[in-house]
């Protein structure tokens, strides 16, 4: 929240190139199953939330945008690839893990369910485990560094060289 209580939201893709600020309240957030939205994400179904009532900004660049189909266009980070916006006539959306805190949106519906994949609803029965219970990746993990942009605005990205 901001000192006149409007909320504020941030958020971007993973390299840092493309940095979202939400002032306003977030609108419904949902996940789609359909076809066009797993392709978009490269994933089972698309967690977006609407920012149609919310003035949204960008810093460091805009996205690039697909047009996905005569209606509606698909912004991504054009360095990175992070999918960031589904945007049709009546209004925007932003990807619900592009936000710095995505834990705050809950989505409230499911949209395309007649596409929704047959194991996407067994996938909470698997079973679990931590990151570090892998013991085969204990090396790979305990030397891994992330080039990920963190999540909190950042004056300087990349914070060093690294070539
Ligand atoms: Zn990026
Ligand atoms: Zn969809």
């Amino acid at each position: 929240m901001s000192l006149d209580n409007s909320p504020r939201y941030s958020g971007g893709c993973q390299c840092g190139r493309v940095r979202f600020h939400v002032e306003g309240a977030l609108g419904d957030a949902s996940v789609c199953h359909c076809r066009m939205c797993q392709k978009a994400s490269g994933n089972f179904y698309q967690p977006l939330v609407s920012v149609r009532d919310a003035r949204v900004t960008w810093s460091r660049d805009e996205p690039k945008r697909f047009q996905s189909s005569n209606h509606a266009r698909r912004g991504f980070c054009g360095e990175c690839g992070t999918p960031l916006t589904y945007e049709a006539p009546d209004g925007m959306a932003l990807a619900i893990a592009a936000f710095d805190d995505p834990s705050l949106i809950v989505p409230v519906i499911q949209w395309g369910v007649e596409a929704k994949l047959p194991y996407v609803d067994t996938i909470p029965a698997l079973p679990g485990e931590d990151t570090m219970a892998d013991q085969d990746a204990a090396g790979f993990l305990a030397t891994l560094v992330s080039y990920q942009h963190p999540d909190y605005d950042t004056d300087r990205w990349p914070a060093e060289d690294r070539t």
